[in-house]
């Protein structure tokens, strides 16, 4: 009962997903269909708790991620001086405690070609034992999807960007919070109405990094309802992010522009921040790795209409302002796979429906923050943020002392997660 999948999305959930299925069953069709001619390596520090560190674990792929995790040390609140108002350390990847450190840090780009190698490695030493040319798993660059039919049952009939058309038993889609596939199987309206806004204006990009720069990251809070992060970490450049929850249709509009046009945009909204102003605006206009985005949560009633399924951000984005945005990827990769390992082809509506109802709590438990409660972090007047100083000092002094001692307490996230002796995990 071999199953033809296709992925369409090479980022962080689609390797994950198409490694974990094709363990089930080695003689599945899987095809990652990526829009991009290569693998997209771009974005800043991503991190890895939960149930992620167990997932990859199990998938052999732990301590490749941790040998390329970055040096961060911990995160400092800093006035507008440069002086510490409040220290974090390190999170062992299993507790979730204030701070923004988490044990694995890793650049998106680094996880995602470890995921993306690994799959290739797989497929080869099942391909090796293999006499079916035909099966396997397969990676086609610089194309995508433009129409996608449901009409005959348990079929999906895809027409590509090429022209070329192929039918499949299920199509997956990992292509990211902005997914066209999702687009096309749920419709405009549907899609559209998933997108919940946060309020938050976004940019993220590289700086040169100041001599002697700490592997502390900085976050720094500013008048006018303004938020930055560095991150350094220990690498040759220091990642930069802006927040800002201010009302401004040039930032609203700017994300149909271009990235000169959107660079811009953020220029002035944080040119007379009270710390290192120079540094970031000037940074941000020469920067190559510029990215920037309105935080949404994506919040879809189904994951999955006939035999298109939602993974990764495509279904559930949780921004990166509330994290575990990867943690859920390889959460949804790990109980899709296990779903359609345990229902087979016969039954993909079954499985279809049981990843929905299980994925849910994680959903939830990912999504629950409110723009209201967010708005707390971005006071507009320096007495709101002298508030949010002594906040950040007196919840930093607590935890230190609540903490200390209680890095051995027990992780019971993998607990949480259903389990599938079909996936041939070691478990
Ligand atoms: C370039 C980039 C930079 C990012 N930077 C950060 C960051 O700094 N911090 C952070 O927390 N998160 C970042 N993210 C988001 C983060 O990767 C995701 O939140 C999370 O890892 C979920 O991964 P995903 O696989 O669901 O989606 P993504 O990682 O977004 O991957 C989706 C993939 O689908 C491809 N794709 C999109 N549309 C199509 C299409 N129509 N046809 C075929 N392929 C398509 C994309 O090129 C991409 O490779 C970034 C994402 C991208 C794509």
């Amino acid at each position: 009962m071999t199953l033809n999948v296709l992925v369409v999305g090479a980022g962080v959930s689609g390797p994950a997903f198409a490694m974990l299925l094709q363990r089930s069953n080695p003689k599945h069709k899987i095809t990652i269909l990526e829009r991009s001619p290569t693998i997209r390596l771009g974005g800043q520090q991503i991190d890895l708790k939960n149930q992620g560190p167990h997932i990859l674990r199990q998938m052999g792929l732990l301590d490749e991620i941790k040998a390329k995790c970055v040096d961060e040390t911990g995160l400092e609140v800093v006035d507008s001086k440069d002086k510490t108002i409040a220290r974090f350390g390190v999170a062992p990847a299993g507790q979730r405690r204030p701070g923004l450190t988490s044990e694995h840090e890793i650049l998106r780009g680094d996880m995602v070609q470890v995921l993306y190698e690994a799959s290739i490695r797989q497929n080869q030493s099942i391909k090796a034992q293999s006499e079916d040319p035909d099966t396997g798993l397969r990676y086609v660059f610089g194309q995508t999807i433009v129409a996608l039919d449901q009409r005959e049952n348990d079929n999906v009939d895809v027409t590509f960007s090429n022209g070329e058309k192929k039918r499949y038993d299920l199509v997956v889609a990992a292509d990211g919070q902005w997914s066209h596939t999702r687009r096309l199987a749920f419709g405009e309206e549907t899609s559209k109405a998933a997108f919940r806004s946060l309020g938050i204006h976004a940019a993220y990009f590289s700086l040169p990094r100041i001599e002697n720069e700490a592997t502390l990251a900085k976050a720094h809070l500013a008048p006018g309802r303004r938020m930055v992060f560095t991150r350094t970490s220990g690498r040759p450049v220091t990642g930069a992010l802006l927040f800002t929850m201010q009302k401004s249709e040039k930032l609203s509009g700017c994300y149909r522009e271009s990235i000169e046009k959107q660079k811009e945009a953020f220029a002035e909204a944080f040119r007379d921040i009270d710390w290192q102003a120079d540094r970031l605006t000037s940074g941000l206009k020469s920067s190559s790795d510029f990215y920037a985005h309105e935080l949404c949560q994506i919040k879809m009633k189904e994951l999955s209409t006939g035999h298109v399924v939602l993974l990764g951000d495509a279904g559930y984005c949780p921004t990166p302002f509330t994290g575990l945005g990867t943690n859920l990827c390889l959460v949804g990769s790990y109980i899709l796979a296990g779903e359609l390992a345990r229902h087979g082809r016969s039954n993909i509506s079954a499985a279809l429906r049981s990843y929905d109802e299980k994925m849910r709590p994680f959903i939830d438990e990912c999504q629950s923050i409110s723009p209201t409660t967010l708005s707390l972090f971005f006071p507009s007047s320096r007495l709101g943020i002298w508030a949010m100083h002594s906040l950040a000092w007196a919840v930093a002094s607590f935890s230190e002392r609540f903490w200390q001692g209680q890095e051995e307490l027990k992780d019971d996230h993998a607990e949480k997660l259903p389990m599938y002796p079909e996936l041939n995990l070691p478990w």
